[in-house]
């Protein structure tokens, strides 16, 4: 984290005091704009029905989360009666499980977007876009997530935006200009010779790829992300085939963990994808076309699959109100049930997976839909609940931080009515959400009251 967490949280202070001078109620302010409060040392205790543990797979009935300030504290299912003065938030018989991760999204971006209309929006227009975004995606249930691929540094922008607590939104890792060929996936190819444009991300052989690593890190990328075969969202190349050499995605991935950062690819060919893993990427993103020898690869790697689903199911339903270039349609008539034989495939046989969505090829804030999608090809209720918490956390590095309700991490949580490992779709419509300590959301007990014994 290049800012910390609490860096601003005298700014945040001085903003919430000036707003209960001018509204008010400092209660009813929090509840009314979401923002909360966000005094540093307040302890709140949170009781729920049962908290689901991703590291065990397992339910804890009746928990008890003491939470300070912004970390957890302890978890148990003690009664609270020693903490006096401590905010009590009872959510009944409701679920807690850790706040959700998503490793791959477009925050700065929307779907529909990928044509020629694109062409018009600025980097600041799309900072402010995934202002929104994130403000969208941390009230689905989403406390992180990494956002892959975004011209400008826009998200570099909202990732300080959001730790500066100037909006709301998921702890943010983004990787700014995505690494490509030229004329690949990760340039843009819209426009004819005679404007000579490149996407920012743009580098052709080992020295300019290494140079490239270079500046996105220079400019604030968390993550490096490349393109290491054609896609869908982009004209007049080809997902069948790889794009960077084995070579230069050599040099890309030594350089990038050199310098302390992982990286994410964009993989659709069978090629592309063993190339990447035997090049040491850290996750394949989609990951389309993997084949038993590429399987067996990523096994031996400890490589993590992003898979990617529920836009596949999304896209299916809504892609011809779309109004998409045709070379999109084409491209994805091919891709999408290749892509649902494939995942199904490494699922079975137990290929690590870390919860991605391509958020911003649909609907910001859908992400919930990506648990039932893995689980219609074959991963549990568990496994889904645990890609989406526990490895995306270890696929950021972050598993001292987030991705399990555990003393010592972050606050933050989410909470559903019911079981949702009876009905995973439950996991589509989250009713509380809490991050760092501040409640965003809170649908099942409303405003809190002070802790008394249970
Ligand atoms: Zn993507």
């Amino acid at each position: 984290m290049r800012v910390g967490i609490n860096g601003y949280g005298w700014f945040r202070r001085v903003i919430f005091a000036a707003c209960v001078l001018l509204f008010g109620n400092a209660n009813s302010f929090a509840q009314n704009t979401l923002l909360g409060d966000t005094k540093s040392a307040q302890t709140v205790v949170v009781r729920a029905g049962r908290l689901f543990d991703p590291v065990t797979g397992r339910m804890l009935d009746r928990p008890v989360i003491v939470i300070v300030g912004n970390k957890i504290n302890s978890v148990s299912n003690r009664n609270p009666s020693s903490i006096a003065g401590a905010t009590l938030i009872d959510l009944g018989d409701a679920t807690l499980l850790p706040g959700f991760i998503d490793v791959h999204t477009h925050l700065t971006s929307d779907a529909g977007g990928g044509g020629y209309e694109s062409l018009g929006i600025s980097s600041p227009r799309a900072a402010l876009i995934g202002a929104k975004n994130a403000r969208l995606t941390l009230l689905a249930g989403f406390t992180a997530v990494r956002n892959v691929g975004a011209e400008g540094y826009s998200d570099v922008a909202l990732r300080d935006a959001i730790n500066a607590g100037d909006v709301i939104g998921p702890r943010m890792q983004v990787s700014g200009p995505p690494l490509g060929i030229t004329g690949g996936h990760c340039d843009n190819s819209l426009l004819p010779f005679e404007f000579h444009h490149s996407a920012e991300g743009v580098a052709d052989g080992p020295e300019a790829v290494m140079h490239r690593v270079r500046e996105v890190i220079k400019y604030g990328a968390d993550v490096v992300k490349f393109c290491a075969s054609g896609g869908v969202f982009s004209k007049g190349d080809n997902p069948l085939l790889e794009q960077y050499s084995p070579e230069e995605m050599k040099v890309l991935v030594e350089e990038s963990h050199r310098l302390g950062r992982k990286v994410a690819t964009h993989a659709h060919s069978a090629v592309s994808i063993k190339d990447a893993v035997r090049a040491g990427v850290d996750s394949i993103e989609h990951g389309i076309f993997l084949d038993d020898e590429g399987i067996a690869l990523m096994k031996e790697h400890n490589t993590f699959l992003v898979p990617t689903s529920y836009p596949l199911f999304w896209f299916e339903e809504h892609a011809p109100q779309m109004h998409l270039p045709p070379w999109v349609m084409e491209k994805s008539a091919i891709i999408i049930p290749a892509a649902k034989k494939n995942m199904a495939t490494a699922f079975r046989a137990g290929v690590r997976v870390a919860l991605g969505t391509d958020a911003g090829v649909y609907p910001h804030g859908q992400n919930g839909g990506e648990f039932w999608s893995m689980v219609e090809l074959g991963l549990t209720p568990t496994q889904a609940l645990q890609s989406g918490t526990v490895n995306a956390a270890e696929l950021m590095g972050w598993t001292d931080r987030i991705g399990a309700i555990r003393e010592g991490t972050f606050a933050d949580m989410v909470a559903v009515k019911g079981d949702p490992l009876s009905d995973i779709r439950l996991l589509e419509h989250v009713q509380f959400v809490m991050k760092d300590g501040v409640v965003y959301k809170n649908e099942i007990s409303g405003p809190s009251a002070t802790a008394q014994p249970r």
